[in-house]
This record gives C-alpha cells, structure tokens and sequence, in this order.
C-alpha cells in the first residue's frame, strides 16, 4: 500500500519511506491511498486475541512493505517485556454512571503515563526499520513540538535507539510541573530539550518551519542527518493509536457487553492536535461500527466551533488551561481528515491550508459540513467545569480521573443531555493519570488541598486521600537529577537543532 500527501495527491510513496520522513517535502501530510477492511468475522477472531495479536493485525493491514515477522518484532518490543503495567496496554474501566452506558478506556499505563505512549512506545522501531527499507545510513533527527505529554513520551521512546537523535521543543509556561520535571530529567546520550518562549502554536509552528528550511536541510544533508518527526502527523505515530479502538471494541464483545452483530459504540476523544480521534474515525472508516464520534475541546474551542458551523477560525485568544496537552489552536491532523472528506482533493486542502498559514480562517462547503455533523459532535468545558467532573465522578462512582479525560466525561454528560443517547455504550478515551496533574486533581477532590506544597507532596496528599497507588514512573522521578535548562525565543529554534545535530553554525 502507497501513500499520497495531503496537498499533492500524486504524490505516492512507500510506508517505509512516509514513515522515515514523517511530513511530504510540500508541507502535505501522509495518507494511506484507501483504508484496508475488518468485517465483523474478523472482530469475532480477534475478540480472543491479545492486544500484541490484535496490533499485528492491523498494522500488517497497512504496513506492506514489512514482513509479518518484523511486524511481531516491533509490536512485541513495544507492548511487552513490562512497558505497560501488567502488559495490559490498553485496559477499559467499567463504570455505570447514572444513567450513562460510559466505559473508559486507560491509555496511560506506559513509561510516561500518558497516552503518547501507545503510540511512541511502536514508532521508534517502525523508523528504523523504516530507513534500512529505504537504504538510509543517515542519522534519523527527531524533532518534537510538545503541549507536555508528546515530548517526554517522544524522549522515552528514541532515548538511546541506535541512529537516531531527538531535540524537542516546549512553551515555557504551557506545560505542568510534573511534564516540566520529566522532559528535563531525561536519561539518554541521543536526547536534548529546550523551553522556548512562545505557546504551543509557536512551537509547532517552529518545527514545521525548521522542517522545510532549505539552508537547515543542507547543512543537515552534508552531515548525513535526516529530519523525522515524532508528532501525530507522522503516519507511524497514528497508525498505532488505531489499534486501541479496535482492542476496545473486542474487549466489550469478549465481556459481553457488546452482543450483536454491527452493535454501535460512540467513541469520546478529549482532542487537542486531533490525532487521536482521528485515529477512531479511521477505525469507523475500517469497518467499526462507531455511531457518533465526540470531540472534547478546552476553553480553546476552535474544534468546537468548527464541527458545528464548517469555520476554523484561529484568530482568537490562547488559554492556558489545567489541560495543557489540548491548549492548541491549529490542529494539524484535520487537514488528514479534510483530504478523506473531500474524496482526495488535494488542491482544495492545500488552498484552505493557505488560508489558515494566512489568515488564520478557512471555511470548508455545505457538502462536507453536512458530512461532519453525519459524523462528530463537539463540546467544549471550562477548567471550572473541568474540576467540578472530576470531583463529581471520584465522589460517585470512587474513580479518579485526570483532567483531560474529565473534559471529556463532561462532554459526554452534554452529549446525552442534549441528544438524550442514554442507550449505545460509549467509549470514553482517558488520556492520562492523575498523577500526571496531581495539582488540578487533588485540589478538585480534597478539601485540605495547599496550593504552596510541592509537586510530590501533591502526589503523595493525593495518594493518601484517594488510597489509589502512585505510578512507578512518576515515583522515580523524584529523585532524578535536572539535565535541561535552555529557554530560546521561538526565532532561535533552527539554531538550537544544528547545535544538537552537532553542527557548527555562525549566522
Ligand atoms: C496529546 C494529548 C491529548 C490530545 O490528543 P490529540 O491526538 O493531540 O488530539 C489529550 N490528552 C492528553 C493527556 C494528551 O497527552
């Protein structure tokens, strides 16, 4: 299977080589020229399969210039060998809230307690089998913009993998303490970190910037460097996330929750970059019976505003909010789903990516507004709102749940309000522990919360009141020692790669 970019759809390339290069030379995103089908006698097999099986499948699906045995060796290094808790990736949590069908599916029980490692835990091993396909002996640099959760799973993936370096890039004051404290005490002899001065928007904006620069490119082509990405507009980032729909449906049909034939679920994704739901309208597009898929925004809306009315306006004010990983203004991976719901029209995409690089607005037709109503709803909830789900979920049903996955709840809560859906189970994705956000939790669910203590003393206040145990990983961070310190000023990104390229650079 080939793949096309986005702004250019004769453009075809192998995985291995979309994978390796992780964005088109046009600024296009990588696409599968057509999605491979599961038919419910496939869920039925893979309903007795373990999640690695499950991968395999999948992945095979896509990846056709690999082998089945480098599939199995890359999957099995990713998910087994204790990674994940257990060596359950992916486990749901019942709940019966009320009068809600609600099932949350945890995604944070790898290295970095959240999400992102689902996928950064596979990707590593996918690129560098990815360029010896594609007969490369240059270093793979991976450059990372990061709202938090992204950077430090990126770190902890590619930290000492042979023929690759990675350089990733935060806004200063966008992420928490306890994401801040990860990314700088990061191990490794590959890896480098650096705040910058600027939002995520800036940092994103950066990386892509850096990506196409041809002065960089060069310098970087005469040291036998080559860029890659490992944020969710590399394919290889968000094939993997596909998978964990898939699990999820099959673990409610193994439990018997799920009984009949083409049974609808509704998927509900707490969005930020849009990769991850995405990934679940891939999955429906795959042949997973999903009624509706709901997009969960912040007070940073502008998906919101988008689902409903058909504009992506951008001109608005940046929240920094207790949900970090979704403080984002341009969500990269909504041009991946405009090229789907345009039938592949490059040229349309590419023209409303113009508009949005400038003047922060595009406006897409009636036909394709019409589609995306068929398809998603979107709500949005403020920290407030935010705060009071994640007490009122912990104080009925004894779970707790981080921020993200609370913006979440809380749009589930005004989905069945509104549409009255109390019947089809709903999968609500948790994108994160708690402990990640132990300040916003704890002081969302304890009455003695002080906002001067310590990060680790919240972590500990917040073990002690809920009695839910600490992850081993954030445990040992405690005592690590702080390696990153550099801030530079978003103008100063390019110069802070070819220092971690080891190139030398006078302007
Ligand atoms: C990255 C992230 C999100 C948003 O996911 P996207 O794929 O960017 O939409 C939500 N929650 C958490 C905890 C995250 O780390």
């Amino acid at each position: 299977m080939n793949y096309h970019s986005t702004r250019n759809s004769s453009v075809s390339v192998s995985s291995a080589q979309a994978i390796s290069q992780g964005i088109s030379s046009e600024g296009g995103l990588f696409v599968p020229e057509k999605l491979p089908c599961f038919l419910y006698s496939d869920l039925l097999e893979l309903q007795h399969c373990g999640y690695t099986e499950r991968a395999v499948r999948i992945l095979s699906a896509f990846l056709s210039d690999f082998t089945a045995e480098e599939i199995t060796e890359c999957v099995g290094k990713a998910y087994t060998g204790g990674k994940f808790e257990q060596d359950r990736p992916a486990p749901i949590s019942y709940l019966q809230n009320g009068k809600m069908n609600m099932y949350l599916l945890e995604l944070w029980h790898g290295p970095t307690c959240a999400f992102k490692d689902m996928a950064l835990q596979l990707l590593p091993h996918l690129l560098t089998k990815s360029l010896k396909k594609i007969q490369s002996s240059r270093t793979a640099l991976i450059l990372v913009a990061t709202s938090g959760d992204t950077g430090k799973a990126a770190l902890e993936g590619f930290k000492d993998v042979d023929g690759t370096r990675i350089q990733v890039f935060y806004p200063e004051n966008g992420v928490s303490p306890m994401q801040k404290r990860q990314m700088n005490t990061q191990e490794g002899n590959n890896v480098a970190v650096c705040a910058i001065e600027g939002n995520f928007d800036d940092a994103q904006t950066g990386v892509k910037k850096i990506f196409t620069d041809p002065e960089i490119n060069r310098l970087l082509e005469q040291n036998h460097i080559m860029f890659s990405s490992a944020n969710s507009i590399n394919w290889g980032r968000l094939l993997p996330q596909i998978v964990y729909y898939f699990s999820a449906y099959c673990d409610l049909m193994a439990n018997g929750e799920i009984d009949r034939e083409g049974e609808k679920v509704n998927i509900v994704v707490p969005t930020g970059n849009f990769g991850n739901i995405l990934a679940a309208y891939y999955a429906k597009k795959m042949g997973l019976p999903v009624k509706k898929l709901i997009c969960a925004s912040n007070a940073n809306n502008v998906l919101t505003d988008f689902l409903n009315t058909g504009i992506y306006d951008r001109n608005r004010d940046f929240h920094t909010t207790i949900s970090p990983s979704m403080d984002i203004l341009v969500s990269s991976n909504l041009e991946r789903l405009l090229y789907d719901l345009t039938g592949n029209d490059s040229a349309r995409v590419a023209g409303w990516m113009k508009e949005l690089a400038t003047g922060g607005r595009y406006q897409v037709d009636g036909d394709i507004l019409n589609r995306l109503h068929e398809l998603f709803c979107a709500g949005f909830c403020d920290d407030a709102a935010t705060k009071e789900t994640i007490r009122e979920i912990y104080r009925k049903e004894n779970y707790l749940c981080d921020t993200h996955t609370a913006v979440a709840v809380n749009v589930y809560q005004q989905y069945v309000e509104a549409k009255k859906d109390t019947e089809t189970p709903t999968i609500v994705v948790s994108t994160a522990s708690p402990y990640k956000f132990a300040d916003s939790v704890l002081s969302a669910v304890s009455a003695d919360y002080s906002a001067d203590a310590s990060e680790f003393e919240k972590v500990q206040a917040l073990s002690a009141v809920t009695g839910t145990p600490i992850p081993a990983p954030i445990v040992r961070l405690e005592s690590k020692k702080v390696r990153f310190t550099a801030i530079c000023p978003k103008d100063k990104m390019g110069e802070a790669v070819l220092k971690t390229a080891g190139i030398k650079y006078t302007v």
